[in-house]
């Protein structure tokens, strides 16, 4: 029944195969003659597959957050990739039980921007810095149609302020068409992002009573349809806290698997969000939350199962635990982020709350950026790999090698000049001074070296968009 290669949600995403698995991994999770053995194939850095980084996730081997340092270094270096969301419309069809957006809510403020309220959003983003952005919306074809979409994703390309531009959209809206998602790659959009919420199928039943995402299989083939619909980056994830935490973690990488064996090409970005409060959710009347060590792990182990899949965390987590998390594999954070319609132009009046739950890090863009080079990481507004065509396949391969590091350590550099030039703070730009010495130092090349150092100065002078 189990088939990586089916294009059946239940056969790809077995469930007998993921508790045999859940199985297998308590059954050998003292088994230190195995666990050696697996450890000796995540030395190789060319990851796990669902079975082994199980194990390695209920064992107590200490090792796995060395290496997923390790990894993180050798894979993506100490940069870091900033974006932030952009919530088009909180109008929504479906009934997920842990959301706000769940058109049962009467008392949540529904607004849907239009393209001049966009316009506006976009302005506030850009003037904070941001090139890169997740757009938001609910389910609903009535309001949120794919032209209110396609239309907004142009709305937000064409806008040039200042020397602000957004450079990639990505997009995570609801599952959809075949048809749909080749509109959506013919506007452009960077990676399609969908969460899965939870793989366990009884339990999404549940959790998604009514509207079109009660369907397990449309919403968990969906990412099948995107790439028969040309999107070659995807972006998959779980809401932690929704089912049992090992179910989810050996179903993900199943979803990879799947990807890879029949497409050759893993998913671009995993998302690890935790549920949080929102408007009518307590978080707390959800059984499966997990704690901050155990979401490490998950993280770590992620690391080494798929080190060339980026991670991404969102404002959902605070500092503390996105610091800790940023060490062991995440390689992209939301900066700045508001959760609500509207809410970069317009900060929302108390009682006319229309966001999807609380944020944990309230800090501004500037505030993560300075805060991150304090750390020693480089930040990096860079989006080059999807203006070069380095999508997909292409992508996977570079990363593969270790190869991806030529472009995109001197993208980073070049773009954080960018951003230091045209939005940061006096504190920022002095955090940034020996940090930028130091990351132009480490470009070994020597011809591109001297092109870095060229184009920093053309920067200061007013051009931008320098890439590789
Ligand atoms: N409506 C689209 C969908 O459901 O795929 C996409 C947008 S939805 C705004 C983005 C994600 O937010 C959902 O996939 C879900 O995992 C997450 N989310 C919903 N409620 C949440 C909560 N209370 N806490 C944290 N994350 C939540
Ligand atoms: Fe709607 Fe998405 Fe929220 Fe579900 S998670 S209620 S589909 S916005």
């Amino acid at each position: 029944m189990y088939n990586p290669k089916s294009t059946k949600a239940e056969e790809f995403i077995s469930h007998q195969e993921v508790l045999d698995t859940i199985e297998y991994a308590q059954q050998n999770k003292n088994n230190k003659e195995l666990i050696n053995k697996i450890m000796e194939k995540a030395r190789l850095k060319k990851g796990l597959n669902h079975r082994e980084a199980s194990v390695l996730l209920v064992s107590d081997c200490n090792e796995i957050f060395s290496l997923a340092k390790e990894i993180k270094e050798d894979f993506y270096g100490n940069r870091i990739v900033l974006f932030a969301p952009l919530y088009l419309s909180n109008y929504c069809i479906n009934g997920c039980t842990y959301c706000p957006f769940h058109a049962k809510n009467t008392h949540i403020t529904r607004k849907k921007m239009t393209q001049e309220e966009i316009k506006n959003e976009v302005i506030a983003l850009q003037d904070m810095g941001h090139k890169r952005l997740a757009l938001e919306a609910g389910e609903d074809p009535v309001n949120n149609p794919i032209e209110y979409i396609l239309e907004s994703i142009n709305t937000i390309y064409s806008i040039k302020h200042k020397n602000g531009a957004i450079r990639r959209v990505n997009v995570n809206i609801a599952a959809t068409t075949v048809e749909n998602y080749k509109k959506l790659h013919e506007a452009g959009i960077g990676t399609y992002i969908l969460f899965q919420e939870t793989y366990n199928k009884e339990s999404y039943e549940k959790l998604h009573p009514t509207g079109p995402k009660h369907n397990y299989a449309y919403h968990t083939e969906a990412m099948d349809r995107a790439m028969q619909g040309g999107i070659d980056d995807v972006g998959i994830g779980v809401l932690f806290g929704l089912e049992n935490y090992m179910y989810e973690f050996a179903a993900i990488l199943m979803h990879a698997e799947h990807l890879e064996a029949l497409y050759g090409v893993g998913p671009h970005t995993i998302s690890v969000p935790r549920i949080r409060k929102a408007d009518d959710i307590d978080p707390t009347t959800f059984a499966n939350g997990i704690d901050d060590e155990t979401f490490k792990k998950i993280v770590a182990v992620i690391r080494i199962a798929v080190p060339y899949t980026g991670m991404i965390i969102s404002t959902r987590e605070n500092k503390e635990c996105r610091k800790d998390l940023l060490e062991l594999g995440v390689s992209q954070i939301s900066g700045g982020s508001k959760t609500s319609v509207g809410g970069y132009y317009e900060p929302e009046k108390e009682d006319e709350d229309s966001s999807q739950f609380e944020i944990n890090d309230n800090r501004t863009l500037d505030e993560v950026v300075n805060w991150l080079m304090e750390l020693n990481y480089l930040p990096s507004f860079c989006t080059a790999c999807y203006g070069n065509n380095r999508t997909g396949e292409r992508f996977m391969e570079l990363c593969k090698d270790q190869q991806i590091h030529n472009f995109c350590h001197p993208n980073a550099i070049m773009t954080l000049k960018e951003y230091l030039t045209d939005y940061a703070s006096d504190k920022t730009k002095e955090t940034s001074k020996n940090l930028l010495l130091k990351e132009i130092e480490k470009i070994t090349d020597e011809k591109r070296k001297q092109i870095v150092i060229q184009n920093l100065e053309k920067i200061e002078q007013g051009l931008r968009d320098f890439k590789f």
